[in-house]
């Protein structure tokens, strides 16, 4: 309804061409009766009141049916017109609503839900929303002013009948709702095997490498054919239920239709309603019940249409944790201060206690240590991914908690670990956080990043696709496109994670060289493995299990003979394995 709203007048129209249509379309059952009524009465019938004879009479009726049936047409093309395009606005709106919503969620909302599943609400639930708003309001519509009308006409024809027709609707609708209340869950389960499956399609399909490299595709098969299972025995209780509105709600229309075939056909016997009246009124009590039938559809249909709203809604409400909004911020000078900062993922140990550290502005900083010591945790800490369980952390002097989130990360380039690329060009990608960028300083970024040597001797350079994922390229150029859009960012702050990781060492010497004339006069932060790429670095720290164990220069460290030392050593080939 709330989405509704904002096109309360498109909607109203709809409604208008449905009642009209509903109108023009019980119309020929009256007509039917008055051409009844003419035949048999001829010159003593309803419309010889005007003066016509028989042959007039029917001659204007025949007229009146003709307009009639185009007008009812006509009314129903405008309806459904308005209908489809109704439906299909408020699916848009509500798809952006929701995906807006998604982007805007922490990434531990996304840690802990599949993929696929995200996607089926986004896709199939949202589109399962057309199937009742096409055609489910307007049938409510009609059917209320169907009865409406028909029990009208029944009443000013045929009181006593009337009261015969109408007994059943209570317990139509009671029927309607009783169904309702029992249809839901099973709809919502269909749903929510279907996001399951849709889980575990999607991961497939994103690992299909690994599950062709393990030979794991009849592993993986029954996996699939198992929760395809579960989700076609979802359906199959929920088509049960379903299947048996309909039945059900039409034995209640054939007592009502008895009646008044037995009562009627009686009092017509008796000569007590003419036999025009009688033939109307058992039309019309088909009329008045049998869309009531109906009913059991669109009782399917709203259920299903509910059982969508109901996950599209869940997803839509999901708190965002990390407020976007905050202290504007136009540009950071870079200075870095870490306060005390304890953090733990979820309800797990902790991953960083009592780290604290100062990086002044325009200065580099390195990050050693073993893998899972919570380099990586810093830096998602330093862009707001995460809140920090206790402590602070300062930019420029101010408590970055309370800074606008989209200027602060505009505000630092970061190359992580796994770079992700997207479906498009190679200059697309370098140019994500710029797309109006010019061609020339694109290529400049990608001499930078050592990339441009690679890139034109692809079919076609810069225009080249890089696949889904950026899966043509090799892991190491992904890394180097990865460093030229950070380059072309320009931002103040440059955060390189394992950045040169997948490269050869005389790529990383080259980009080493590079980064050397980048990095000049902008705060840096490096996590790097190989302790050649950071030996240069202003400042050095050496994390173990989350917390900062030494800290110096290059020199300082190797003088103290500590753990940087000895892995220097280690690495520089002065201890034999
Ligand atoms: P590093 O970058 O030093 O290799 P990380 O900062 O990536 O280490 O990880 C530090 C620790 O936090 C590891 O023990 C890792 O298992 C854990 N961790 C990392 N990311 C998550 C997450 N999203 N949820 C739970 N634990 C995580």
């Amino acid at each position: 309804m709330k989405y509704a709203r904002a096109e309360r007048g498109k909607y109203l129209a709809a409604a208008l061409f449905s009642v009209l249509n509903k109108i023009f379309d019980i119309a020929p059952e009256a007509l039917i009766g008055i051409a009844v009524d003419t035949v048999v009465k001829r010159d003593n019938s309803l419309l010889a009141g005007f003066g016509w004879n028989v042959e007039q009479q029917l001659i204007a009726l025949g007229v009146a049916t003709f307009f009639i049936w185009v007008f009812e047409s006509y009314t129903e093309y405008l309806y459904s017109i308005k209908w489809r395009n109704l439906a299909q606005s408020l699916q848009h709106r509500l798809r952006l609503d929701t995906y807006q919503h998604v982007q805007n969620l922490d990434m531990a909302y996304f840690e802990d839900k599949s993929t696929g599943n995200l996607l089926s609400i986004l896709n199939d639930d949202i589109n399962q929303l057309e199937r009742f708003l096409e055609d489910g309001v307007n049938q409510i519509i009609q059917v209320f002013f169907s009865s409406i009308i028909i029990a009208a006409i029944f009443f000013f024809i045929a009181p006593v009948i009337a009261v015969f027709a109408v007994l059943p609707i209570p317990f139509i609708l009671l029927g309607a709702f009783y169904f309702q209340g029992r249809l839901a869950p099973r709809f919502l389960e269909v749903r929510t095997k279907a996001g399951i499956l849709g889980g575990r399609l999607a991961n497939n399909i994103s690992g299909i490498f690994t599950i062709k490299s393990f030979t794991a595709e009849n592993y993986e098969l029954k996996k699939i054919e198992e929760e395809s299972a579960e989700y076609r025995a979802a359906n199959a209780k929920a088509i049960r239920l379903s299947s048996m509105v309909t039945p059900v709600i039409r034995i209640a229309v054939l007592a009502g239709f008895l009646s008044t075939l037995l009562y009627g056909g009686f009092k017509t016997i008796h000569g007590e309603i003419g036999v025009g009246a009688f033939s109307v009124l058992v039309f019309l009590t088909q009329r008045l019940l049998w869309p009531l039938t109906r009913l059991a559809d669109i009782t399917v249909l709203y259920q299903r249409a509910m059982a969508s709203i109901a996950r599209i809604f869940d997803l839509l409400h999901t708190p965002i944790g990390i407020e976007a909004g905050g202290e504007r911020i136009a540009k950071v000078d870079g200075a870095i201060r870490f306060e005390n900062i304890r953090f733990s993922y979820g309800s797990g140990g902790p991953v960083l206690e009592n780290i604290s550290f100062e990086i002044p502005a325009g200065t580099t900083a390195a990050f050693v240590g073993t893998t899972g010591s919570g380099k990586t945790t810093l830096v998602k800490l330093l862009m707001r991914f995460y809140h920090p369980t206790s402590g602070k952390i300062v930019l420029d002097g101010r408590d970055i908690q309370g800074l606008n989130l989209e200027d602060l990360r505009k505000n630092i380039g970061l190359v992580s670990q796994d770079v992700f690329l997207f479906h498009g060009t190679v200059a697309e990608n370098i140019a994500y956080a710029k797309p109006q960028e010019s061609r020339e300083k694109i290529i400049e970024a990608a001499k930078l990043a050592e990339a441009h040597d690679f890139i034109i001797e692809m079919p076609e350079g810069y225009d080249t696709l890089v696949g889904e994922r950026g899966q043509k390229l090799s892991g190491g150029q992904r890394q180097r496109l990865a460093i030229a859009r950070a380059i072309l960012k320009n931002p103040r702050i440059l955060v390189l994670d394992e950045a040169t990781s997948a490269v050869d060492n005389e790529t990383e010497m080259a980009i080493q060289k590079s980064l050397k004339k980048i990095v000049l006069g902008r705060t840096t932060i490096m996590i790097a493995h190989r302790l050649s790429t950071i030996r240069n670095a202003d400042q050095i720290f050496v994390m173990e299990r989350g917390q900062i164990v030494e800290h110096g220069s290059h020199q300082e460290l190797l003088a103290t003979g500590g753990i940087y030392s000895g892995l220097w050593k280690l690495q520089t080939g002065e201890i034999d394995l």
